[in-house]
């Protein structure tokens, strides 16, 4: 297999069985979690605008429940495939585990390009999906949350659809809703703060004073401009940012507010008057901290030989092919992994399901609070591991803390062969 036919559910599966080479685990229970529990494909008719009907491909890959509800994204792109969300199913129950919330992983998707879809089109194909996902998903079963292409109204309308079907409103069907109608406040920069702590907590362990530090970050959305910006509230320079486009680079550092982010006006990073690079330059700067923020796979075997920064903070979900991550690894530099880094969406996810749940309001400085002391916990909880291994890297550390909880819940709950 070449590194360009490297699915994501290949990659995953490798770096589970890189990582399980330094922990007992049961073989059985191994096995068990290198496959996902369940898979549902479907098939959709979708009317368009104009009055056509297309039939469109949807996915819904339920990986490992034994710490909890499936839980995970759901994505619109033309790339979406049953392989790329068992891969990414596979990480969501990683990243839980890691993260020590109560949830299992899961992820899913409806192949078909987003910006191609008017609004009207997204609320009907979104309540034809929530249609054919209800009998699959649930409060206490499977939690969808938005992913790339989808959005809090994306989830408002699953959740009202399902509320329709079910004769109540089902607040906790789904995260990363509005606020107005049961979201917590702060749900959605919460991935991209979370990417920014892990980053300064990495650099304080290697020495750093963020005071003095420079970062190229690639994806200027969601996730890439609240990192950018919270690391740059935290006083580092961000002297490079990018969305699909093409990058600006700044050595004294971008006003990262300034420009705008893929939510507040797509495709406006290189609108902003300075010096414009492509994304392949952006991810060699010689930088102190590199955070691919955007899509899986753009670290290959082509480029880690480049890759200049000292430490990877991985915002986007496998930015890192398994053979750069070699590569990467074997020079010394540092790959703070995507279960770790990006776990603070699931997290803040995990505040609003509570509140689903229960009612209480979460004001946002809770939210934050809280989301700090989680992402802090889930750091330190790596660095024991970390330490008490001989040569892994932090990728397999996050595995081994995740592995051993996984392990010790189906202990616990037995697998019922
Ligand atoms: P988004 O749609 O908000 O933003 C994506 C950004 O990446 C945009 O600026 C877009 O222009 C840019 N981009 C797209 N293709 C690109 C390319 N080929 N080269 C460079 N830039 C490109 O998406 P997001 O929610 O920020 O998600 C980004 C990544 O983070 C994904 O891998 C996603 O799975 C992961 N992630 C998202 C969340 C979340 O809750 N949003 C949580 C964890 C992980």
């Amino acid at each position: 297999m070449s590194e360009q036919d490297e699915t994501a559910i290949q990659r995953a599966t490798r770096q589970l069985e890189n990582a399980a080479e330094y922990v007992e685990i049961d073989d059985d229970i191994l096995r068990r979690l290198e496959h996902p529990q369940r898979t549902h494909k479907f098939t959709m008719p979708f009317e368009r605008d104009d009055g056509t009907v297309d039939v469109v491909e949807a996915y819904r890959v339920q990986h490992d429940d034994v710490r909890g509800p499936y839980k995970g994204g759901l994505r619109y792109s033309p790339h979406v495939t049953q392989e790329e969300c068992a891969g990414l199913g596979m990480w969501m129950t990683f990243k839980c585990a890691v993260a020590d919330v109560p949830f299992g992983g899961a992820k899913g998707g409806v192949r078909i390009d987003p910006r191609e879809l008017s609004d009207a089109e997204h609320e009907r194909l979104t309540r034809r999906l929530t249609k054919s996902l209800r009998r699959y998903i649930g409060t206490n079963f499977d939690i969808p949350a938005p992913d790339m292409g989808t959005n809090a109204r994306t989830m408002s309308w699953m959740m009202d659809t399902y509320s329709v079907y079910e004769d109540e409103t089902v607040r906790g069907i789904v995260t990363g809703k509005s606020p107005d109608v049961g979201g917590v406040r702060g749900r959605e920069e919460a991935p991209g703060i979370g990417v920014s702590i892990i980053a300064q907590r990495a650099l304080e362990h290697y020495g750093y004073d963020v005071n003095d530090v420079t970062a190229a970050v690639q994806g200027y959305g969601s996730v890439g401009a609240n990192a950018a910006r919270h690391l740059d509230d935290a006083g580092a320079d961000i002297v490079a940012v990018s969305d699909a486009e093409g990058a600006v680079v700044d050595h004294d550092g971008l006003p990262t507010y300034e420009i705008k982010s893929y939510e507040e006006k797509p495709s406006a990073v290189t609108e902003y008057d300075a010096p414009t690079i492509t994304n392949d330059e952006l991810l060699k700067l010689d930088v102190d901290v590199l955070i691919p923020a955007a899509i899986g796979g753009v670290i290959t075997s082509e480029n880690a030989d480049e890759i200049a920064a000292d430490i990877v903070v991985e915002g986007a979900n496998g930015p890192t092919t398994s053979d750069a991550d070699e590569i990467l690894h074997e020079r010394g530099v540092t790959v703070v992994p995507d279960i770790l880094a990006n776990a603070g969406g699931v997290t803040a996810s995990y505040f609003e399901w509570l509140r689903g749940r229960n009612r209480r309001k979460w004001p946002k400085e809770k939210v934050m609070d809280e989301l700090a002391l989680e992402m802090n916990g889930s750091w330190e909880d790596v660095v024991e591991e970390h330490e008490s291994l001989d040569g892994a890297s932090w990728r397999d550390a996050c595995y081994v803390v995740a592995l051993k909880r996984l392990a010790k819940a189906y202990s616990e709950r037995g697998m019922w062969p």
